[in-house]
């Protein structure tokens, strides 16, 4: 048994962390099995922003010519008063990204990037199992144990934890500790391009910006759906996902007074998702023997670097290296998470701080409003792209076959 369990690895999750990481597992010679807890594999209807970084990643894979094709491209990420519409940041993407960070930044479907990752993976002979929830595991010197809620066992030489923001194989590696919510709610959502007056949303990733509260707008599909997403303050918690109905107008009283480009889009809102923004402070432990967290099981971040599915599948590339270059399954895993450790702790903490700029909450904010940032990037155009060097610059996949 121990000499076919060795190349045998398991997956629990089957979410954009997931499926990366299945795939990567498989195509560097494993043998892999997936559980997910839905019936179905699927993501929800709205949109991911895919940095360089992460593109580099989907190369890698394979997979970034038939993303690539159903994006759109933004021309940069800007940053306006929401009531002014003043510009206040702008960072040039388009050719400038791929010239400056050796790839792309597209916005992409979720569920165009999900479907990718699913047929790869199951190309790549995956065994994909739905209808699957994960309960706990165990170690063994020979690898881990896993087993479902149905009480079913399977065991591999390795298993990776995937599966979530309430991943229940980290409580059985940390104890009952769980992400927090950060008092800041989403609504999100896309609307038909047609649905709103030409020109009134720019191709680019907009931040509208004001206090307690700001709004992402960008297309998907070419330029046929505009994504948004707007984040408002809020103190009574809101669970992670749902849909009410009455949300839209919620959400459209949150910005009454607004910039009119601002109302002018809320206005074609039918219904949004509502999300509790949830976030893990302190970094815990990843690894336990054979057993490895990723994505945002290992560390859910605030959405303001749009980072955490670039962080998910840099995970599993990093992954696939430390089980190339150690033999010992455990020695790999600890590899892997000390590479990943400090890059992640730091998109965590400036996804915190952008929510505290984007809301002008920083102490700079309250005094000045955004004039300083306004002003250094009038002056100095290239600092700001420079800021995001050590972020979309990097090639996690550097080396890999
Ligand atoms: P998930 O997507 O949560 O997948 C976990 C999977 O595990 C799910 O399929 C779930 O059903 C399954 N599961 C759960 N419990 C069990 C169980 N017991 N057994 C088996 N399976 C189980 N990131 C970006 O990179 N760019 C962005 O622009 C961006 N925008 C965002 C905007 C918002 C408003 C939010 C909230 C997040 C955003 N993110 C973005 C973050 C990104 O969505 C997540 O980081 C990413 O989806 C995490 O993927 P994951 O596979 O780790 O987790």
């Amino acid at each position: 048994e121990a000499e076919g369990q060795a190349r045998r690895a398991l997956v629990a999750g089957g979410g954009i962390g997931g499926l990366a990481a299945a795939l990567a597992l498989a195509r560097s010679g494993w043998s892999v099995a997936l559980f997910e807890k839905a019936e179905r594999f699927g993501e929800v209807g709205a949109g991911l922003q895919m940095s360089p970084n992460a593109c580099k990643v989907l190369r890698w894979l394979g997979l970034y010519d038939r993303i690539a094709e159903g994006a759109a491209q933004p021309g940069a990420a800007t940053m306006r008063d929401g009531h002014t519409g003043a510009p206040i940041y702008r960072v040039l993407l388009g050719e400038a990204a791929e010239a400056r960070w050796g790839a792309p930044y597209l916005h992409v479907h979720r569920a165009d990037l999900h479907a990718a990752l699913l047929d790869a993976a199951r190309e790549a002979g995956v065994e994909l199992h739905t209808g699957a929830p994960v309960a706990s595991y165990g170690t063994r010197p020979e690898g881990a144990r896993l087993k479902l809620e149905d009480g079913s066992i399977h065991t591999g030489a390795v298993l990776i934890a995937a599966d979530g923001l309430r991943s229940p194989l980290r409580r059985v590696l940390n104890g009952p500790e769980s992400a927090h919510f950060s008092g800041q709610i989403a609504w999100r959502g896309t609307i038909p391009a047609e649905w709103v007056p030409e020109g009134l949303v720019a191709p680019e990733a907009t931040v509208w910006a004001g206090p307690g509260r700001h709004l992402v707008t960008y297309y998907l599909r070419g330029r046929s759906l505009v994504n948004f997403v707007a984040v408002e303050e809020r103190a009574e918690r809101v669970e992670e996902d749902w849909s009410g109905a009455g949300e839209a107008d919620r959400l459209r009283a949150g910005f009454a007074g607004w910039h009119d480009d601002v109302q002018t889009l809320l206005a074609a809102v039918e219904r949004p998702f509502v999300w509790g923004l949830f976030e893990r402070a302190e970094q815990v432990r990843w690894c336990d023997g054979p057993v490895a967290l990723l994505g945002d099981a290992a560390h859910a971040m605030l959405p303001f670097m749009a980072q955490g599915a670039a962080m998910a599948l840099e995970d599993a590339a990093e992954l696939v290296r430390a089980l190339s270059e150690h033999p010992r399954v455990p020695d790999a895993l600890l590899a892997y998470e000390a590479a990943r450790w400090d890059r992640v702790t730091r998109v965590q903490a400036q996804s915190r701080s952008n929510g505290m700029l984007f809301h002008k909450r920083t102490e700079i904010g309250r005094l000045f409003s955004w004039a300083p940032i306004a002003a250094l990037t009038w002056l100095a155009p290239g600092l700001a792209a420079a800021q995001l060097d050590w972020l979309y610059g990097h090639d996690v996949t550097e080396g890999l076959p």
